[in-house]
């Protein structure tokens, strides 16, 4: 690749960005002092980590075979999977009764990581911790404002959809710990690997030719270690390399959700791909804001797919259901924590204090405010705030939401027939990390800062929750 980008291109994003970062840098003296202290920072994170991971123990409960089994977090989530109501409300009660046991410390530890947001936030002169967080990618505040604006404005879908789950579940009364069961178990969905490759290629026809080829010729040249072996990482990642190909890490084992991880790590993998094709090895990074977008793109086109191929209705029922509880996870509950996270930080940015009955009694509201009037709230649920590792992460949980919208935004304009979508599309993963993530996304006819960027995402939901209401009534449920 040497010579073919001119040398003035190859560093000139970079110096932009180091004159921008000018005002919060500080002087010698005192960036010293700030990186020392680093270790010191890092505290209350440790702390968290640590009772989490390794000194927090958990109860033991009846599973669905009526087995007496220690939990875990791995074997509480598989239990909410259950479709006997009675072991998924023990195995809440249980697994959150170790959290309530140590609510203090871990009020006290998240506390303490929202003042240090706070000193660091304040040592570089920026207006508050949101401005902070936000200048890495130079993210305008409004993007985090209009996100949770724009949802709690729409949030009728997700009241809907709470009421119409209790509905098909036949409960009197839905609690939150009854919002991952599958809804229709009967529907036995496996799919092998050869048949899902086939369908992520399929799925991906409207990006183009060119793409198509791009992503049967990774599978072809076997980019993808697909199951699990020993010794190996859990989960699934791509590495994007430059100069040499992308790897994906699978664990494939033929469920819906391996084979949509699959579609969804292929975007990661066709972004690696296009921007380090086009870019120089400097600006070929890109900024996770954009990367999700690569990512959950590539499912919505998998989404559209299937439905379009599914041959009943209780296909159709099983397939949006795997999607909209997706949706919730990936986007309305992201929304949820990145208000969360805003409200802390401002009530110790005006001269507050944050305690366990502060934050339980915000977790409170805003559950009322996103789930609405059909959920029964339980004392435990509400103390959810004490256990999620990426409080500790200052803002970061709001790129998940982003990048969702931004996606369904952009799918939004594949199915309303856009002819123009494809290749600037095309372009924004071939441009990498040579722009903002903003400015990328703008190229494709997505402005983060505006409501119909987000807007996008909750009416596709609701629409979902209708075809859903709709189907299942068909089928008697
Ligand atoms: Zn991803």
């Amino acid at each position: 690749m040497a010579g073919q980008f001119p040398e003035t291109d190859l560093y000139d994003f970079y110096i932009r960005e180091l004159i921008r970062s000018r005002p919060h840098i500080r002087s010698e003296e005192v960036e010293e002092l700030l990186a020392q202290s680093a270790m010191v920072a890092r505290g209350a994170e440790n702390v968290f980590t640590m009772l989490d991971d390794a000194d927090m123990t958990y109860p033991e409960v009846k599973d669905e075979d009526g087995n007496t089994v220690k939990l875990t977090k791995q074997r509480y989530a598989k239990i909410l999977e259950s479709t006997n109501g009675e072991v998924r409300k023990n195995a809440h009660a249980a697994f959150y009764s170790s959290y309530q046991n140590h609510l203090n410390t871990l009020s006290a530890s998240l506390a303490s990581t929202v003042n240090n947001d706070i000193f660091y936030t304040k040592a570089r002169g920026f207006k508050s911790c949101l401005h902070n967080s936000l200048d890495g990618d130079n993210i305008p505040a409004e993007v985090y404002h209009s996100l949770i604006s724009t949802t709690e404005k729409h949030i009728e879908g997700l009241h809907k959809y709470v009421a119409l789950r209790k509905k098909i579940l036949k409960l009197e009364k839905i609690h939150s710990y009854d919002m991952f069961c599958p809804l229709f178990p009967e529907r036995d969905y496996q799919v092998n690997y050869d048949q899902a490759v086939e369908a992520v290629i399929e799925s991906t026809t409207s990006l183009g030719a060119d793409y198509t080829a791009a992503l049967k010729n990774a599978f072809d040249s076997r980019w993808v270690d697909v199951y699990e072996t020993e010794g190996k990482g859990s989960g699934a990642y791509n590495w994007g390399n430059y100069k040499v190909h992308p790897f994906i890490l699978m664990n494939y084992n033929g469920t819906i959700d391996n084979m949509f991880t699959l579609a969804h790590e292929m975007g990661h993998a066709m972004h690696s791909h296009l921007s380090c094709g086009k870019q120089s090895y400097q600006k070929a990074g890109y900024s996770i804001f954009v990367a999700e977008v690569a990512s959950t793109l590539n499912e919505g086109l998998l989404l559209e797919h299937l439905l379009k191929k599914a041959t009943d209705d209780l296909d159709k029922l099983f397939i949006l259901n795997r999607q909209m509880d997706n949706t919730v996870g990936t986007f309305f509950n992201q929304v949820m924590y990145a208000n969360f996270e805003l409200t802390i930080h401002e009530t110790v940015e005006k001269g507050g204090a944050l305690s366990p009955d502060m934050m339980t009694g915000l977790w409170r509201k805003l559950t009322e405010k996103y789930y609405g009037p059909h959920l029964t709230i339980d004392d435990y649920s509400i103390i959810k705030w004490c256990r999620i590792p990426h409080f500790y992460m200052m803002y970061y949980v709001f790129q998940y939401a982003t990048s969702y919208a931004a996606s369904q935004a952009i799918m939004s304009k594949f199915i309303a027939g856009d002819t123009t979508i494809v290749g600037k599309y095309i372009e924004m993963l071939s441009a990498g990390g040579s722009d903002y993530p903003i400015n990328l996304l703008k190229n494709c006819g997505v402005d983060m800062t505006k409501p119909e960027s987000v807007e996008a995402t909750v009416k596709m939901f609701a629409e979902q929750v209708d075809e859903m209401e709709r189907l299942a009534e068909g089928l008697g449920k």
